[in-house]
């Protein structure tokens, strides 16, 4: 195990497989000192979705940890992503659709939509037959 220094300056412990050679060893852990850590690369990730979701009008979500939380915003930024690509913005319908569901939870058990715009699409098809279904 190895001591690592990213450049954002925190470590961590790295393991290498045995049989890695010395040299590869090395281009690797000098690629992982120029590297941003994983929790610096997170926590970039989740500011950008909440900025997403600000800029297009969204509420915050509610969670119980900022992980969690931070986790739902990157879900529900993927979403008006997929929709901006298709059509310069989200239609105000589609946004109205995702501003209904504020508890992070929620999104969490559907993060196949990271995957898919098909997902993305998936998803707010779901919202909508629950606001229909609404009485
Ligand atoms: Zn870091």
């Amino acid at each position: 195990m190895v001591q690592v220094r990213f450049a954002c300056g925190h470590s961590r412990s790295v393991t290498f497989p045995v049989r890695l050679c010395p040299l590869q060893r090395n281009r690797t852990l000098s690629l992982l000192a120029r590297s941003t850590c994983p929790s610096c690369l997170r926590e970039l990730r989740q500011r950008v979705a909440q900025q997403q979701c600000r800029a297009v009008g969204l509420p915050p979500l509610r969670g119980n940890t900022p992980q969690v939380v931070g986790l739902a915003e990157q879900i529900r930024a993927a979403v008006v992503r997929a929709y901006m690509e298709q059509e310069a913005s989200p239609t105000s319908e589609v946004l109205a659709l995702l501003a209904t569901r504020r508890d992070a939870g929620w999104w969490c058990v559907r993060r196949m939509a990271l995957w898919s715009e098909l997902h993305c699409r998936a998803l707010v098809s779901e919202l909508q037959t629950e606001s229909e279904e609404k009485p």
